[in-house]
């Protein structure tokens, strides 16, 4: 075993505070990864918050993991030491159900391990990025395209996938029109990777306060939907709806923006349950649909994709002491867009 210092949460609710962890000892397609950089995504605030059920503490959060190789297992193929790479919200899956043969480990029928707030196979509990290093199975690391700098790919491992992967599937391109609702860190990044797959893109945002951003990372609109006649004006506009924020929203007022065959897809997790009028799906044979992260296959997919187009995250980096003030602002709202932990800042005893 090796200790390393990370940032750890003793109790649902209670501040992350430094402390030394043990990583495990390389098993054989085992990578020791010097992280770098760890981003801050919201559901790591639910968890450490015990928001979403119960949680295994003390916890280390962290599923957005950048950093370099520094120790490779005796049965490691893809990966050296030096080598820059990535890791994402899992760490492990059954790979031999159909749906890890088919590159869709997040929905194994084992069930996927958490990169934290998990159990391994083993039955040992799972430590995410809030820390100098982890130790995952070299399946479950992907490689950082030298064009994206760590910190900016980081975020890339969560909120990127998240995005991309109904973009994908609902055929974001040329001649497509994407809204994306919300512009957080998620919504951030559905707007650069919708436009970069060549989609006409509009923001519908509750106020034009982040506006100059919104146009800055690819859209060619932004709409405040606090005004409802803007809102009804739009009707029977979009192919493709990206619903990132969590607040509980009016379906049928944002489905009556699609177009026929549109689809609205779901990536933020409200706490209420839906209601909408069945005649908001019917009547454009419209599609009300949810996406979960993506496979190993398309994560890697992703990140060439992204640095092909030149677009990581819009990052704040932050030191470890600052970690649970960063908390009280991405729940405020108050960030653009996301920020990264420099692991090289946390230090313990
Ligand atoms: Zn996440
Ligand atoms: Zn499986």
């Amino acid at each position: 075993m090796t200790r390393v210092p990370a940032l750890s949460t003793p109790f649902a609710g209670a501040p992350l505070e430094p402390t030394m962890i043990e990583t495990r000892d390389l098993r054989d397609d085992d990578v020791r990864i010097d992280v770098k950089f760890a981003g801050i995504c919201h559901s790591d605030i639910h968890q450490v918050r015990e928001e979403w059920g119960s949680a295994i503490f003390p916890m280390v959060p962290g599923h957005e993991i950048a950093g370099i190789v520094s120790e490779v297992g005796s049965g490691v193929t893809r990966y050296q030491v030096g080598d820059r790479v990535g890791v994402g919200c899992m760490v492990d899956s059954c790979g031999e159900c159909e749906f890890c043969k088919d590159g869709e480990e997040q929905f194994c029928a084992k069930g996927s391990v958490a990169t934290y707030n998990g159990h391994g196979y083993d039955g040992e509990e799972t430590k995410g990025g809030y820390s100098r290093q982890v130790v995952v199975s070299e399946r479950f690391a992907l490689r950082i395209p030298d064009r994206l700098e760590l910190d900016v790919a980081a975020p890339l491992l969560c909120a990127g996938i998240t995005t991309y992967t109904p973009l994908k599937r609902w055929n974001a391109g040329p001649g497509r029109k994407v809204a994306v609702i919300g512009l957080g860190g998620l919504g951030h990044m559905a707007v650069r990777i919708a436009a970069a797959m060549g989609a006409e893109v509009t923001v519908l945002s509750r106020t034009l306060a982040k506006k100059e951003d919104g146009m800055v990372l690819g859209a060619s609109s932004y709409v405040a939907t606090e005004d409802a006649d803007v809102l009804s004006g739009l009707a029977k506009s979009f192919d493709i709806i990206v619903n990132t924020v969590s607040a509980d929203l009016p379906m049928d007022t944002y489905l009556r923006l699609l177009r026929p065959l549109g689809v609205l897809v779901n990536v933020g997790l409200p706490s209420e349950a839906l209601t909408l009028s069945p005649g908001s799906l019917i009547g454009g044979s419209r599609v009300l649909a949810g996406s979960n992260i993506g496979g190993i296959p398309a994560t890697q997919e992703m990140l060439d994709f992204c640095a092909e187009h030149g677009i990581g995250a819009q990052v704040e980096t932050i030191e470890a002491n600052a970690v649970n003030e960063a908390y009280d602002r991405v729940v405020a709202g108050d960030v653009r867009y996301r920020f990264v932990i420099d692991t090289a800042t946390i230090t313990a005893d």
